[in-house]
């Protein structure tokens, strides 16, 4: 696989106490990334996603579990809700009884040894809780919350109820949470619109408990996204790519980090190549529907198979 990481992704450095990371840092990454654990067939960690169902199979668990596979992780999954949706938007959200998504954990915890695990969709309060308690119970795990917030078509994919569950619980138990602009925006009661407000909402989350923030930027007329933790503040840029009208963009980029969590990669270095990979799998990504696109996570699969004519 080709990455051209010089336009890819420009570390912008924002405060002068920032870990300053260097765009050759990325290109070593990289390529160290593609001929490592994700190019191996064995010896697979075994990753868990805890998310929706989408029957377009463009977001959600489907979505998670294809990032895992191309990034030579085994996913197990357990649903939180089911919803009737294709690719133009979401119709109806069912979901999944507490009891029967406790069960799922439980029967997938007493038989595999998971590495890292990413939540996606919560749906409801009750969810939420139940997932509050695996986390505490596993706190050693590497974990990843996107917190959906609303489908790009518009419809509310948790109570806010859940919302605020998140806010006052959850994200203080994971290692790191990937809100998009929208989803900081009702994380933290700010209105954000650009880098700047990006910055204090991701550090405003820091101070409601969050160990580590992506607020993610895919909307702005130029991607950025913006990264902190306990040590700092950093922004990655990227290019704008084609096609726009993309679907289930946030599920890979936090499955994807959890790949890489999974693999025992650092958490920064995560987030710079989960960029990399969602942003490849834009550029190659298919239409299978009269609506939005999913991403083609299989893109370096189809690279390494095609034969020179
Ligand atoms: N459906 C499910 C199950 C999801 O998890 C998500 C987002 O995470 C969506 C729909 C919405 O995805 P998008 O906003 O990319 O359409």
């Amino acid at each position: 696989m080709t990455v051209t990481t010089n336009s890819l992704l420009t570390p912008e450095m924002s405060h002068s106490n920032n870990h300053i990371r260097r765009s050759a840092d990325f290109r070593s990454l990289l390529e160290e990334a593609d001929n490592g654990p994700m190019s191996q067939s064995v010896n697979e960690p075994v990753l868990l996603t805890i998310a929706g169902f989408d029957p377009s199979a463009g977001a959600g668990i489907v979505a998670d579990l294809k990032t895992f596979a191309a990034h030579g992780c085994y996913g197990v999954a357990a649903i939180t809700a089911i919803t009737v949706q294709n690719t133009r938007g979401v119709e109806d959200l069912h979901p999944v009884e507490p009891n029967v998504l406790k069960n799922c954990l439980s029967a997938l915890f007493a038989d595999t040894s998971i590495k890292a695990i990413k939540v996606g969709m919560l749906a409801t309060r009750a969810t939420a809780a139940v997932i509050q308690e695996l986390l505490e119970a596993n706190a050693s795990l590497p974990s990843v919350v996107d917190p959906v917030v609303r489908s790009t078509s518009g419809y509310d994919l948790i109570e806010p109820s859940g919302l605020e569950f998140v806010r006052n619980h959850l994200l203080r138990q994971v290692s790191v949470i990937t809100p998009n602009l929208h989803e900081a925006a009702a994380l933290t009661g700010l209105s954000i619109h650009g880098l700047e407000e990006m910055k204090v909402a991701a550090l405003k989350l820091l101070e409601l408990g969050a160990r580590a923030v992506v607020v993610t930027g895919g909307h702005l007329e130029r991607p950025i996204d913006v990264f902190a933790d306990g040590s700092g503040l950093q922004t990655f840029a990227g290019d704008r790519v084609k096609p726009e009208n993309i679907h289930g963009a946030g599920c890979a980029f936090s499955s994807a980090i959890a790949a890489h969590l999974g693999h025992g990669r650092q958490l920064a270095d995560a987030v710079v190549l989960a960029k990399a990979y969602v942003t490849e799998a834009i550029k190659k990504a298919f239409a299978v529907g009269s609506g939005r696109v999913p991403l083609n996570h299989f893109y370096r699969v189809q690279e390494a198979s095609r034969v020179a004519p």
